[in-house]
């Protein structure tokens, strides 16, 4: 039973027996017996609303009471924390079914009763779950990360304040909150920023949070929280650097096993007082504007508005107003940052640029302010044109439709009309089982509505009809009109009347000419607004900084110097499934970041050409072949077959990523952590370890040798001109180091569907 359990709890195959859907179901607060706090008898996950309820009965008097014993000591948020950790973000993948954890499975790994007791108790031993790695060379880094019990600890805790802080945070504070991610930051640059005209990013020196920087935060939580033993958990697990916190060395949000969830949370309650600082100023600012009511009048006048994104340690401030304003708010916010907050600002690389004609590096991207028609081109002249040409050809497609039509309906009436004749002859009046009368009179009346209908809405059917009857009769000769009878003159002048109004084909034609002269009216009109908003108005560009994906292409080794794909070496000890799949995650990630920018189209060049051939390539290298077998045996599309013979692709296709565009996404991780980990295949006699995927714990697992891109290249990443400015490095202690994992967990993590924060990093071996 326990087998058959762990099997479906792999990401991989999330197939939910119906069973132990029931068992753990999310069951309406009013009967669950969860307010029965903290050693409650049923163990079972809770939803958000439950949690809230919990956390909330902790509140009096504006401030929040014991949380660490009361809530995060309960085994129900000890197990839902637990469940966190293996399902995946609602942010993160919209998509993935949800998997199940039973209590069985965490219970192999620990008791989550024995845990909430000791926590309850104040008597949980962190230094116990703290493994420290270290560097396989001498005089190396070594890192501090915790269990996957402590993790599990780490993950209750952020839980719990997110409910206490999130509403509290303010609008622009992105990074660590569900639904508050990198596109949707972008998002509110692209859309709600206007007029940009300087702006400035704050660059941090690379440092951990010390004891003054723990210190501070814990009066922070002690604001809003008052529990002691929380406090000195906080304090311990800085201490023990079970959490660290580094400002300014690219890592935060990063899927690297040294954060976690907490980190975030943590780095965002430290920055709110600096949030609510700019917020104030901008709503200072707001209010300084004059105030105009112009009831619909155009207006040239902007007011001066100033706007802020954080995103975790990455601020980027910007101002619609002068220079002067900007440098006046750099200031405020360098004195809030260095001294409310005691942190280490690198004023050198804190530098104001106008945003028009510099651009400035954010979030992993570049943006610009640029006038609204670069973002939305007009059409030029050879794509009207082409347009027109296309119309056409539809109008004639739609008239060749329409004759076969009729065509076809006079062949089909013929045909019935001679069947009944030949019937008639033969019988005495046609008799028949059905009556189809009805519906032949009715199939007759709608030809003839639509053939009506038709002629009268063309121009040339209405022409040819009207010539001959409009043209000089004699019944129109003045001379011979005297002549006739009074009335047969009358009826043809009113015959005449009716022919003018309905065959007309002038007044069909002043319609037309009349319809076009409003289009072009509305295209002048358009033309015109948007000459004056180019003219007056500026919004953000958004890019790929293409510049350093380039030069992490090369360094990664996909390109040779000349930009050309080429295959990479270390990649060859792979089995095929795993080198394609290696080339999907990064492939897959590179798209996922940057598609919100505008030059999206350069960084799928990069993914559907560069890897796919760097791919082939490696894969050619591998099995000594030439570049036009490989792609003759794997088809551009790089398919492989499983075990049972089955086709699987795992690189995007061509077309696939032809049709990427701008989606929804919640928050992608960016690259680095995927190119920067070779994991190599070794092959032991010894007895397998169990999976160290979270609470996966299969034993039919592989050990993998990681190889990080650093040491593989034998390269500095913190020389800026070796490494690429702004990519995260995988901390060396982890070089060298083998990893137990199942089928399913390789494969998540070559394709970058988990990545080593999901993993528990203490169990990796080290082996020689
Ligand atoms: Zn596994």
């Amino acid at each position: 039973m326990l087998i058959h359990l762990r099997k479906i709890a792999t990401p991989l195959k999330p197939k939910l027996s119906s069973s132990l859907n029931k068992l753990y179901s999310d069951r309406p607060l009013k009967h669950s017996p969860l307010l029965k706090l903290p050693f409650q008898h049923s163990v079972q996950t809770l939803t958000r609303p439950q949690l809230e309820a919990l956390v909330l009965s902790r509140f009096s008097q504006g401030k929040f009471f014991d949380l660490l014993q009361n809530v995060v000591a309960s085994p129900s948020v000890l197990f839902t924390a637990s469940q966190n950790l293996i399902t995946p973000l609602p942010s993160n993948r919209l998509n993935a079914p949800e998997s199940l954890l039973s209590l069985d499975m965490v219970s192999s790994c620990f008791s989550v009763e024995d845990m909430a007791r000791e926590l309850y108790e104040n008597r949980f031993d962190v230094g116990a779950c703290c493994v420290r790695l270290e560097s396989s060379e001498e005089k190396g880094e070594f890192l501090v990360l915790p269990n996957l019990k402590l993790k599990v600890l780490l993950e209750a805790m952020k839980m719990v304040l997110e409910i206490v802080y999130d509403e509290r945070f303010v609008t622009f504070s992105y990074g660590g909150r569900v639904g508050m991610g990198r596109h949707t930051a972008i998002r509110y640059l692209k859309n709600s920023v206007q007029n940009p005209s300087w702006w400035f990013t704050v660059a941090f020196r690379r440092r951990k949070f010390d004891s003054v920087h723990v210190n501070k935060l814990c009066l922070l939580v002690q604001e809003k929280i008052k529990d002691d033993i929380l406090i000195l958990m906080l304090k311990k697990l800085f201490e023990l650097e079970a959490v660290q916190i580094e400002l300014g060395g690219c890592y935060l949000g990063r899927g690297f096993p040294q954060e976690s969830g907490l980190c975030s949370i943590l780095s965002n309650i430290y920055f709110n007082g600096f949030d609510k600082e700019i917020q104030q100023i901008r709503l200072q600012k707001n209010e300084e504007n004059p105030k105009f009511s112009l009831n619909g009048t155009v207006s040239f006048h902007n007011p001066v508005k100033i706007y802020a994104v954080r995103y975790l340690d990455e601020i980027l401030v910007i101002t619609s107003g002068s220079k002067m304003q900007i440098m006046e708010l750099k200031s405020q916010v360098l004195r809030y940052l260095e001294g409310n907050l005691e942190l280490e600002v690198d004023r050198m690389n804190t530098a104001i640029h106008s945003a028009v004609s510099e651009k400035i590096s954010f979030l992993g991207m570049e943006l610009q302010a640029v006038p609204p028609s670069v973002l939305h081109p007009p059409m030029s002249e050879k794509a009207i044109r082409a347009r027109k040409k296309y119309l056409r050809q539809k109008e004639v497609r739609a008239i060749e439709l329409r004759n076969a039509r009729e065509r076809n309906r006079k062949k089909l009436g013929l045909k019935i009309l001679s069947h009944v004749f030949k019937k008639l002859k033969r019988t005495d009046g046609l008799k028949s089982e059905f009556q189809i009368e009805k519906e032949v009179t009715e199939i007759f009346r709608n030809w003839a509505d639509e053939v009506v209908r038709d002629f009268f809405e063309s121009l040339e059917d209405n022409t040819e009809w009207h010539r001959p009857l409009s043209a000089g009769d004699f019944l129109s000769l003045k001379h011979i009109r005297n002549q006739l009878p009074v009335d047969l003159v009358n009826a043809y002048d009113r015959f005449q009347d009716q022919v003018n109004k309905h065959l007309n084909p002038l007044k069909a034609k002043k319609e037309k000419a009349r319809e076009d002269e409003e289009k072009r009216l509305v295209e002048e009109e358009r033309y015109a607004k948007r000459t004056v908003e180019d003219l007056t108005r500026l919004c953000i560009k958004v890019e790929a900084p293409i510049e350093l994906v380039r030069k992490a292409v090369k360094m990664i080794g996909f390109t040779n110097k000349m930009g050309r794909p080429q295959p990479i070496s270390s990649l060859i000890a792979l089995e095929d499934t795993d080198i394609i799949k290696w080339y999907a995650g990064v492939g897959r990630r590179w798209l996922d970041f940057f598609c919100c920018c505008h030059n999206y189209k350069m960084v799928k060049t990069i993914v559907t050409y560069h890897l796919r051939f760097s791919c082939i390539l490696t894969l050619a290298e591998k099995h000594e072949s030439t570049k036009r077998e490989a792609m003759k045996h794997y088809s551009k599309d790089l398919k492989v077959f499983d075990l049972n013979g089955k086709e699987e692709m795992h690189f995007p296709t061509e077309r696939e990523v032809k049709m990427l565009g701008e989606r929804n996404l919640a928050d992608p991780y960016p690259v680095d952590g995927a190119f920067s980990l070779f994991l190599i295949r070794l092959v032991t006699d010894e007895d397998s370890y169990p999976c160290i995927a979270h609470f996966c714990n299969r034993t039919d697992s592989i050990l993998y040798r990681v190889r990080l891109l650093q040491k593989t290249l034998n390269v500095n990443p913190s020389n800026g001109v070796e490494w690429v400015r702004g990519m995260g490095v995988i901390h060396e202690s982890l070089n060298q180091r083998c990893l137990p994992l199942c089928a399913d967990h390789i494969s998540d993590l070559y394709m970058g569907k988990i990545n080593l924060q999901d993993l528990d990093c203490t169990l990796s071996l080290d082996m020689d």
